[in-house]
């Protein structure tokens, strides 16, 4: 990875984001990740204006507005001094709407900081209802492990600080479904914008670990 790169993930709930975001952190250490979810999971556990909005939406497995998303995400991005040609950045969960993928191409042409790949996880759907189960996070960090495949050294403990891991609140089979469901009506709209920029890549496999591999890949070789 010579160059800057500025990288979007994309997939369903439970596709492994969150994994793979962490994994490319840890290669490339002029990354620096922004994850929607957990950047509105730090405003629910502040209390904020925009946490309470959240927490009901998030609950219910719907959207947060696309208006309340651009604005958190432009921030972040120019807090992270992400907002330049030579800034190397990779976002997580954002944007989910094609409104969302407009607003931030509006805010990246006025900076210069260009979008130059877009990743779609794709993940057998059956698969991650399967897996959602064995889920478990340390809310603080975004740390996410699961029973089966990567398991935290002591149980449902963090690795890093020893605090507790707890189920999120919208893991639960019928918000999960839900998410899942909201997913693939909003993907359809987000693949065809990104593949007329020219910027779409898909990558197939059942596990991170098959995953991820493929995106190192495809991020050296760019
Ligand atoms: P995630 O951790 O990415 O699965 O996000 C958890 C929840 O936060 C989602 O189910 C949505 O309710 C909300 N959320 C995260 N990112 C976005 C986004 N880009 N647009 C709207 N809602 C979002």
């Amino acid at each position: 990875m010579l160059k800057p790169t500025r990288l979007l993930l994309l997939g369903a709930p439970g596709s492994g984001k969150g994994t793979i975001s962490r994994k490319l952190l840890k290669r490339f250490p002029q990354l620096h990740s922004i994850s929607s979810g957990d950047v509105l999971r730090s405003h629910i556990s502040r209390g904020t204006k925009i946490g309470r909005e959240a927490e009901t939406l998030i609950k219910a497995g719907s959207l947060v507005p696309d208006s309340t998303m651009i604005g958190l995400i432009a921030e972040q991005l120019k807090e992270l001094g992400g907002l330049n040609g030579e800034a190397s950045w990779l976002l997580d969960g954002f944007p989910r709407t094609l409104s969302q993928a407009q607003g931030l191409t509006e805010i990246l042409d006025a900076s210069g900081a260009d979008l130059n790949m877009v990743v779609e996880l794709d993940v057998d759907q059956e698969i991650i209802l399967q897996r959602i189960d064995a889920r478990w996070v340390h809310l603080p960090s975004g740390r996410i492990y699961s029973l089966d495949y990567n398991p935290p050294k002591v149980p449902f403990t963090d690795d890093v600080t020893g605090e507790k891991l707890v189920k999120r609140d919208d893991d639960n089979p019928e918000t999960f479904s839900k998410r899942l469901l909201v997913y693939n009506e909003e993907v359809g709209p987000l693949r065809e914008y990104y593949e007329t920029l020219g910027t779409w890549h898909r990558v197939s496999g059942d596990s991170s670990d098959i995953i991820y591999p493929k995106v190192e890949r495809l991020l050296l070789r760019d």
